[in-house]
């Protein structure tokens, strides 16, 4: 299968094109490659297929974010042969918005109520999982198990009692639609409904199947595998591609879409790709500088401390952060906010110590000219200090 087109770029419209936008750019689109204005002409068709496929997705708000999210990658996880969800042509093809519009153009398939029993896709089946923080930073597998209707095997899917088949409904001729003839003032008109024997099905089941009971669809409990994606975050939703419930009457499965929930971290906190923590460092190392280890995801780093930094000094390690989603190469960063902390239980010599050194005397005296205090004499402060709060402990 050829590299896949960017859905926007198919239908020739920019990445915050309206609703009312696409709709116009599509209808276009359809119109210029329909089969009926190109009849032979295979670009043509393929153009057609593409259009149709880029405007189902972009026009379901749902599916829409799911593509801005994960590009052609939401559709193609666990579909058959890559991109399987949407190769079917128009099996299965749901033609709400769709019908409406080719109707008016075409003067075909309006109203839609002749397919209301024809073939209907399975519905799309919702689970959640549940992440640590790291896994879906780097990723992962998940095994799941859920319960959707699937096919009977005791029938594979017909509804037919194993030995006998569903016969092509005599009424309709299998068509599974009914013509009559109605006169009126302009002469006959030819008019079509849902055929009122085989509901629209073009068959009918006799004898139907004991397991269930002729509808083809039976309960069963499915495990697949989910891979994770590197970068995905709380409340994204993974979209496996026809691993949903099995279609009626022939129409396609429905999708599973699992959605995760990320533990927090106690370290930790996400904002997009980057990761935001807090360090705490000593007020000696605050005041004098010296090299800490900082926690990052991917193992510790040193860091070395400028002499003199203040409460709440905000450092950038560039990319540490978390892949990002698109494109996992790319990394976002992380934010430290150094947390001084400062001393609840000192001693009256380090109480002592501190008052000098902001000049105000141990007994209340005024303040002496501790500022201007020669460099030698703050070293030999900060020596002590040292002293006092690393060793004391
Ligand atoms: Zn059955
Ligand atoms: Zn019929």
């Amino acid at each position: 299968m050829a590299e896949k087109r960017d859905y926007y770029e198919v239908l020739g419209v920019n990445k915050n094109a309206t609703e009312a936008e696409l709709k116009k750019a599509y209808r276009k689109m359809a119109v210029k490659y329909h089969p009926d204005q190109n009849p032979g002409d295979k670009e043509a068709e393929e153009k057609f297929k593409e259009v149709n496929e880029a405007y189902e997705v972009l026009s379901d708000a749902k599916k829409r974010a799911q593509y801005d999210q994960f590009g052609h990658a939401a559709f193609e996880q666990g579909g058959m042969g890559g991109g399987g969800f949407y190769g079917g042509g128009f099996e299965g093809f749901d033609m709400g918005d769709l019908g409406d519009i080719f109707g008016s153009m075409f003067g075909f398939g309006g109203g839609g109520s002749s397919r209301r029993n024809g073939p209907r896709r399975g519905r799309d089946i919702n689970v959640n999982i549940q992440l640590t923080f790291e896994e879906a930073v780097f990723g992962c597998t998940k095994e799941i198990s859920v319960a959707i209707l699937d096919e009977c095997e005791t029938c594979h899917g017909t509804g037919a009692k194993p030995g006998t088949h569903a016969e092509s409904c005599s009424k309709c001729n299998g068509t599974g639609q009914e013509r009559f003839v109605q006169q009126s003032m302009f002469g006959a008109v030819t008019s079509v409904r849902t055929c009122s024997a085989c509901h629209g099905t073009g068959k009918i089941i006799k004898e139907p199947c004991p397991t269930c009971r002729g509808t083809g669809r039976v309960k069963k409990t499915k495990k697949y595998e989910v891979n994770v994606p590197k970068g995905i975050d709380n409340g994204q939703t993974i979209r496996l591609a026809n691993k949903g419930e099995m279609g009626e009457n022939g129409g396609g499965y429905g999708d599973l879409l699992v959605t995760v929930y990320v533990q927090p971290n106690r370290v930790f906190v996400r904002k997009g790709f980057d990761i935001y923590c807090d360090v705490p460092i000593t007020f000696v190392q605050a005041a004098l500088g010296g090299e800490i280890t900082i926690k990052t995801i991917d193992g510790e780093q040193k860091y070395t401390i400028k002499p003199g930094t203040q409460p709440d000094t905000v450092v950038t390690l560039r990319g540490v952060g978390v892949p990002n989603l698109r494109n996992p190469k790319v990394r976002g960063n992380q934010i430290v906010t150094l947390k001084v902390k400062i001393p609840t239980d000192l001693s009256e010599r380090q109480k002592d110590l501190l008052r000098q050194f902001y000049g105000d005397a141990p007994a209340g005296a005024a303040k002496s000219e501790a500022t201007a205090a020669s460099e030698e004499e703050k070293k030999t402060f900060g020596e002590k200090v040292r002293d006092f709060f690393d060793k004391d402990k």
